[in-house]
């Protein structure tokens, strides 16, 4: 009972969903090892949200989540609500605000849900290994064994909170996945989502020096639709839309890009007819002047709008409302936000988060099969499933 290396759960780790994992198993009164392999605490949360980390989503539900098994979050993210962990914001005096579709963002920076939940750490009597790092784990009878840089430590309980793969050069592995497998659980192929897209050749020399031209689109894949700010880079696209979109992306599949959604664009350019107006200038109305003038140029129609034939103005139209892109593939790690797959979820119980074939191994956060839309959604998911495992450790 005081061998300094022995504890109720250890909690490999220390990102959102692990610091609030431990710090509700400890005020529970579990004794808890959280190890953190990088050196700096909390650094996802520190960058996330462009540096006021967009903690929450006030409308999410497990409609705003992809995973092979899409009703899998439902009963974790009833039992702890945004609701619930605005409560904590509040008591911690930190101020917020909402900026658009329910995203709420820290008024000043990251630092304070950092701060926040090293605190809540702190009140649970949280035991802190950090930098250190893990290089395997076991079982010896009912205890897990966990070896790490600073020496071996055991627990009845195991929660592997070691989040995706994205932004690597921050401390991301695929440890979770590794221990995942090590004890016999399935992981859902990992991938980049919430991730720029590339052009194929012929789209980035038609586009590419549209770079920061940002359009309002509805741009839709594989049962995805989403209406919001559609970026050109100098290497595709990216903007809310296409970030949103990409978790949809297969890796085959067009996007369709509604340019114009808000207007019915054959009737408008026909209309446009009766006067003198060249095409380009017409949808410079409604669209980036720079994009009308490359849209035009690409389409041979920058042209007065009566020199066009009925059949080229339905192309021009069709080319504008379904937009058919094949991304030639994704930014990468790096560029990602968040990682699609994961930890298989028919591996897991919904309520507890525990591996159902191993006993006493908990997986919370990204690290499992649930991915969030943009706009506070993934940290709800990390939140909600490091509080449902800390009431069964
Ligand atoms: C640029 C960016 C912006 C984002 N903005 C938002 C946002 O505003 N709102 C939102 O909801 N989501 C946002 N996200 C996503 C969000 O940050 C993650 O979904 C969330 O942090 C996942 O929490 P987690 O605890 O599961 O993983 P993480 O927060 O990634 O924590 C995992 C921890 O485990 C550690 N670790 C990994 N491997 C090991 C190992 N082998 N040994 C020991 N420790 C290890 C890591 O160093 C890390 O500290 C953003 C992501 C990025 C990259």
């Amino acid at each position: 009972m005081n061998d300094p290396a022995r504890f109720d759960a250890i909690v490999i780790g220390a990102g959102a969903a692990g610091m609030m994992c431990a710090a509700l198993a400890g005020q529970r009164g579990r004794r808890v090892l959280l190890i953190e392999h990088y050196r700096i605490v909390g650094e996802k949360i520190r960058i996330s949200g462009g540096g006021r980390c967009n903690f929450t989503n006030i409308h999410a539900s497990a409609a705003n989540y992809l995973s092979a098994n899409p009703d899998f979050c439902r009963s974790a993210l009833a039992r702890f609500t945004p609701r619930d962990f605005i409560a904590m914001v509040e008591r911690h005096g930190i101020p917020w605000h909402e900026k658009k579709l329910g995203q709420l963002f820290c008024d000043t920076s990251s630092q304070p849900i950092i701060d926040m939940l090293q605190r809540e750490c702190d009140r649970g009597g949280v035991t802190w290994w950090q930098p250190c790092s893990v290089s395997g784990t076991g079982r010896d009878g009912d205890a897990f064994v966990v070896h790490t840089s600073r020496g071996e430590a055991r627990a009845g309980s195991l929660v592997v909170a070691t989040g995706g793969l994205s932004v690597p050069k921050i401390g991301a592995t695929a440890f979770g996945y590794e221990v995942a497998k090590q004890f016999g659980l399935s992981v859902v192929p990992p991938r980049p989502a919430l991730v720029p897209l590339a052009f194929p050749p012929d789209l980035l020399a038609r586009y590419g020096d549209l770079s920061g031209i940002s359009i309002d689109a509805e741009v839709s894949c594989n049962g995805g639709r989403f209406r919001e700010n559609l970026l050109f880079t100098h290497r595709g696209l990216s903007g809310p839309a296409i970030l949103q979109i990409s978790s949809y992306w297969d890796g085959g599949a067009p996007l369709r890009i509604d340019l114009v959604p808000s207007i019915d664009v054959a009737r408008w350019l026909r209309e446009g007819r009766e006067g003198a107006a060249r095409l380009d200038n017409r949808l410079a109305t409604v669209l980036p002047k720079r994009f009308a003038q490359v849209f035009c140029e690409a389409h041979e129609a920058a042209r007065p709008l009566r020199e066009i034939r009925d059949d080229a103005l339905v192309r021009v139209a069709d080319a504008l409302s379904n937009w058919c892109v094949v991304p030639s593939g994704t930014l990468g790690w790096n560029k990602a936000e968040v990682t699609i797959g994961g930890v298989d979820t028919r591996e897991l119980s919904s309520k507890t988060m525990m591996a159902t074939r191993a006993p006493g191994l908990y997986f919370v956060g990204e690290v499992v099969d649930v991915t969030g839309w943009l706009g506070g959604y993934n940290f709800q998911w990390a939140w909600a499933s490091a509080h449902a495992a800390a009431q069964a450790l």
